[in-house]
């Protein structure tokens, strides 16, 4: 087996390991990106940009068969969801060549395996490539994987996962999905808007919880608007193939018909096959690697990044360490600070949050104040007829510093970057009423916001004072 020696190798190429990968090497640090699979991981292949991509198309759809609204009439409307997924993996394909050519532009080597440990210095790559590699410092950003329930394992054909249903290439009539998290919401989304009956059934009382009771109650709201069926506090015991379709069994509720299941009820961490006892890295619960703010795992020179550590789980977050993991191992400093995690669920509407929520300002001792403003008051959402939602500021009422911001609507993805700047900087809420916003804009939503948090509302009703 051939040898190689790095200064830096990093195990995964998805979002974590491959930025980790171009900033060490544009430190001048020989470099080596291992993968068992295709480069970009999963936010590029079966995560963020698959699901991005078909979720554009049912937008698309969404503005035709709402066309009549702005005087247009569109006569029979139809489509091929072969072609839409034709169109999904010709994007995804594309953006993986130029990664690739990004990536070797940066001198950096790609190894293609499995890569294990054999000690804290060497790993050992099979597949595609069969190498020895030594390494100084080691990245691992191996990510995560759908988890499989036992009781309803995935067949990939009527019971799929987020990797599975993504090839398929013609609809159901009926999709039940299993979990309410962020991701099988933006699948219940998708697949709406394209005209299938969705049942979201979510063990929880409620849907994508995490985001604290204004965001899950909106999103409820328009879910139920659009015809999605969302039932919570039901856990699905089991699935049965009858000739009907599929039989989904709940605890002590009536059963549940559909063609096609979507098992969307969590991640597995990908830490298992790693052999991380050879090297002495620690393991958490579920597989998660415990980090510091540096990234470092408890073996000096081996980091963690990314979904493996468990937490976030967002691309974004994967990335960011990347930089702070690689900063690490050449020898800069660079710490994590995860008060200013944006995090978007790309559902129609879009929802985008940062920071604080006000139940987790009021736990934390905030005196907090929220300035709620609807995007029903505003000229440009009301000029492209998108006025569903509301933006929210969370300000600490002491000091006026912004601590967390909330957005529901048409454009949340884009608006939220503003809020993460604020929040990043400490920022008060002055600070935001005092910048000027261009107008007509939906980022109006921000200034109005501030200024009902600051009880100071200019294009909202005042709240009665007493003179
Ligand atoms: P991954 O992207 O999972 O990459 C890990 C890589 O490691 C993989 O390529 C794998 O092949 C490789 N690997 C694993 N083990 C080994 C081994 N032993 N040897 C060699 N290689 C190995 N996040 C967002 O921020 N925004 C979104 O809109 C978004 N949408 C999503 C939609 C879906 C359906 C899913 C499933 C996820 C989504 N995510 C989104 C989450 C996002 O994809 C992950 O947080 C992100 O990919 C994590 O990056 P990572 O680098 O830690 O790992
Ligand atoms: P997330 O962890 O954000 O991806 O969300 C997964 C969701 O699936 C969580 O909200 C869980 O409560 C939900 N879930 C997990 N198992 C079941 C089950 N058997 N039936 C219904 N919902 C489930």
């Amino acid at each position: 087996m051939e040898r190689k020696k790095y200064d830096i190798a990093i195990i995964g190429a998805g979002p974590g390991g491959y930025v980790a990968a171009i900033k060490a090497a544009q430190e001048g640090k020989k470099v080596c990106l291992i993968d068992k699979g295709h480069l970009g991981g999963t936010c590029l292949n079966v995560g963020c940009i698959p699901t991005k991509t078909l979720l554009a198309n049912a937008s698309v759809m969404q503005k035709i068969m709402h066309a009549e609204q702005y005087g247009i009439f569109v006569k029979e409307v139809s489509f091929d969801y072969e072609k839409m997924k034709m169109r999904k993996d010709n994007v995804v394909e594309k953006i993986r060549k130029s990664l690739e050519g990004l990536l070797l532009s940066n001198g950096i080597e790609i190894a293609r395996g499995l890569a294990e440990f054999l000690s804290p210095k060497e790993i050992k790559v099979k597949g595609e490539h069969n190498l020895l590699i030594q390494a100084d410092d080691i990245i691992i950003a191996t990510g995560s994987e759908p988890l499989d329930i036992p009781a309803f394992p995935c067949d990939h054909k009527k019971i799929c996962n987020s990797t599975s249903i993504l090839e398929i290439t013609s609809l159901p009539k009926t999709l039940a999905i299993i979990g309410g998290g962020y991701i099988g919401c933006e699948f219940a989304s998708l697949f709406s808007e394209l005209g299938v009956r969705v049942i979201i059934l979510e063990a929880l009382d409620s849907i994508v919880m995490a985001q604290g009771p204004s965001i899950s109650e909106s999103l409820t709201a328009a879910f139920k608007k659009r015809k999605i069926d969302v039932q919570t506090g039901v856990f699905v015991e089991g699935i049965e193939d009858v000739p009907e379709g599929l039989h989904v069994r709940l605890k002590g509720k009536p059963a549940v018909y559909c063609d096609m299941a979507l098992v969307a009820v969590g991640r597995k961490i990908s830490s298992d096959k790693l052999g991380l006892e050879k090297a002495g890295v620690r393991v958490g619960e579920k597989g998660a690697i415990p980090v510091n703010e540096k990234m470092e795992t408890n073996v000096p020179g081996i980091y963690a990044i990314g979904d493996v550590t468990g937490q976030f789980m967002l691309a974004h977050v994967a990335s960011h360490q990347g930089i702070v993991a690689a900063a690490q191992a050449i020898g800069q400093d660079a710490r994590m600070h995860y008060n200013a995690v944006p995090a978007v669920i790309f559902t129609m509407p879009e929802i985008a949050t940062v920071g604080m929520t006000y139940e987790m300002a009021v736990q934390e001792g905030y005196d907090a104040a929220v300035g709620k403003f609807p995007f029903q008051a505003l000229g440009k959402s009301a000029a492209a007829i998108e006025t569903e939602g509301f933006a929210q500021v969370i300000v600490d009422r002491k000091t006026g510093q912004i601590l967390g911001a909330q957005v529901v609507g048409h454009e949340a993805s884009t608006l939220i970057a503003e809020m993460g700047l604020a929040i990043a900087n400490e920022l008060t809420v002055e600070c935001i009423a005092d910048t000027i916003h261009a107008h007509p804009t939906v980022a109006e939503a921000w200034l109005e916001a501030a200024l009902l948090a600051n009880d100071t509302p200019i294009h909202f009703p005042p709240k009665i004072k007493k003179r």
